[in-house]
């Protein structure tokens, strides 16, 4: 039996957090070892093809809108290749009236400018997106598919080793040294510092080191449909795609003339169920009629022809959790990343790379974060005594017991 490798940098799974961070650390010109439980990345929740990025807008936090649009710019730089910047459309939400100068300044304060989000009265939404319904057009607004964008991050890399089929089970700290557990109790590997990017499991992995974290599970399902070129949806389908009460691509036309349209996503709390639910596909049916304001169209035109399933990771107060763990040195932790697994990747790889190479954090500034961002996203805002800090930069928990903050409901 060979003796197990030490590394100086291991990342704990290879979906589009794990990549995005190994990526960031390899182009960094530093050696990672990437470990992950499936035999190739982007098994879990990062298989999503049809995943939609843009800055929000909406309801949220001021600090949540904030960032939100520092990890858009970095999404938008970090994704060339497998970026579709189609625009995405914001509808008016229904109790809310549509007032241009409001918008115009409210948009301002958010540092969004008109490449960047455009308020359009329903006659100009119909010119510019086929849509007659007054909102925001967000034309850098883009999908992408969380797969191959994984994957490209990890192409061609030679100071990439990664192990695939290896669960990890725990962590032990010895010598100033972070142990790898896996299933049979076997030690897998060495390694200075250890960054836990393992979604819902990094609550187990976090656990084993003493330490709980609020995450639960929330699962969701996304509907492919398809349209025949006769029905009366055709006409009502998007060329652009629609954020508000779920969300959809631009609609596809296929070589038989028929439609391809991708509608989401069901949000089921606490579930981590992956099968297919009819009544998940009758919950998107309803999303689709109210994202392209066809109230009396017939759900049985949306004929059903694929889906995705996935389950989310989501903290207490709905934030991404991404930062150094004060309290184990050496472990960092980037997870519940939520429905904004590509805005909070790319935000993760730049935050996590600067802590692990042990940079001044004041040099993020650059990206527009500032100390209360940084705070705002580290473990330690769950930890008794960190909330009142006025900085988590140098917040050190005093204990290890989450604390759950009564946070935005913010999807
Ligand atoms: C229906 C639905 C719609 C969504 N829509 C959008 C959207 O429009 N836009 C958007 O930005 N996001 C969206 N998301 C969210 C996005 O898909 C996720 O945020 C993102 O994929 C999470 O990436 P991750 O790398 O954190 O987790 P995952 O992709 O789940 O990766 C975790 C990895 O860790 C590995 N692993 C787990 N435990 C261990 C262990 N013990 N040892 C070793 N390896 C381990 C797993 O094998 C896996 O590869 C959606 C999600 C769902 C479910």
């Amino acid at each position: 039996m060979t003796k197990p490798q030490h590394h100086e940098i291991v990342v704990i799974g290879a979906g589009i957090c794990g990549a995005s961070i190994a990526n960031e650390l390899l182009e960094r010109g530093k050696a990672v070892c990437l470990i992950d439980a499936a035999s190739t990345p982007a098994s879990a929740c990062s298989s999503h093809a049809y995943a939609i990025a843009h800055p929000h807008i909406g309801k949220g936090s001021p600090r949540l809108l904030r960032l939100t649009r520092i990890a858009f710019l970095l999404a938008e730089a970090r994704w060339g290749l497998v970026w579709k910047a189609h625009g995405i459309f914001q509808p008016t939400k229904k109790d809310k009236e549509f007032v241009l100068e409001e918008l115009v300044d409210y948009l301002e304060s958010l540092g969004l400018d008109n490449t960047m989000a455009l308020p359009l009265d329903a006659e100009e939404a119909k010119k510019i997106c086929g849509i007659s319904q007054s909102g925001v057009w967000l034309p850098r607004g883009a999908s992408l598919n969380l797969q191959e964008a994984t994957q490209q991050l990890l192409n061609n890399q030679q100071r990439l080793t990664c192990m695939w089929n290896t669960r990890v089970m725990r962590l032990e700290n010895h010598d100033e040294k972070w142990f790898l557990y896996g299933e049979d109790q076997e030690e897998i590997l060495s390694a200075d510092k250890a960054v836990i990017a393992a979604a819902m499991e990094s609550k187990c992995l976090i656990n084993s080191i003493g330490i709980r974290l609020p995450l639960k599970p929330v699962r969701g399902q996304l509907s492919i449909f398809s349209v025949a070129p006769d029905s009366p949806w055709a006409p009502k389908l998007p060329s652009v795609g629609i954020s508000g009460e779920g969300y959809c691509l631009p609609a596809e036309r296929l070589g038989d003339g028929s439609y391809r349209w991708i509608v989401g996503s069901s949000f089921d709390e606490s579930e981590d169920d992956l099968s297919p639910r009819d009544s998940s596909d009758d919950f998107n049916r309803e999303q689709a009629k109210g994202l392209v304001q066809y109230l009396d169209g017939d759900p049985n035109g949306l004929k059903k022809s694929g889906e995705f399933v996935g389950v989310r990771c989501v903290a207490g107060d709905r934030l991404p959790i991404i930062g150094a763990l004060n309290q184990r040195p050496g472990i960092f932790l980037a997870t519940a990343l939520g429905s904004r697994g590509v805005l909070w990747s790319a935000l993760a790889a730049k935050l996590i790379a600067a802590q692990v190479l042990d940079e001044d954090l004041a040099l993020l500034a650059r990206f527009g974060f500032a100390a209360d961002l940084v705070a705002a996203l580290a473990p330690a805002r769950f930890f008794a005594g960190a909330l009142a800090a006025p900085s988590a930069l140098g917040a050190l928990a005093s204990n290890s017991k989450p604390v759950f903050p009564s946070g935005p409901n913010t999807k």
